[in-house]
């Protein structure tokens, strides 16, 4: 098996999260609710990756860098689940 270098993998996810704005307004019959404290407590519980979770998206942020406003990186990290766990990402920007 090929080895991926981890920014291989975040530019792979990105690429989808960069589609998913551009098809913002196509998909906005599906809109993603902010997660509230208690789903983040439980995807915490699930996995207990939060941590990691946050460098992921910390990551993201600093690739993205200030080619998009923070209103389009929120939305990208939005369509974005952790690779390890599948937990969505959403909120922690
Ligand atoms: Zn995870």
């Amino acid at each position: 098996m090929e080895k991926v270098s981890r920014r291989t993998l975040m530019m792979a996810l990105l690429a989808g999260g960069g589609a998913l704005v551009g098809s913002s307004r196509r998909a906005s019959a599906f809109t993603a609710d902010a997660p509230s404290a208690r789903i983040l407590a439980m995807h915490e519980n699930a996995c207990g990756a939060t941590a990691s979770h946050k460098e992921l998206v910390a990551e993201v942020d600093s690739i993205l860098g200030d080619k998009y406003t923070a209103a389009e990186k929120r939305q990208i990290v939005a369509g974005l689940t952790c690779p390890i766990c599948g937990c969505p990402l959403a909120g922690l920007f």
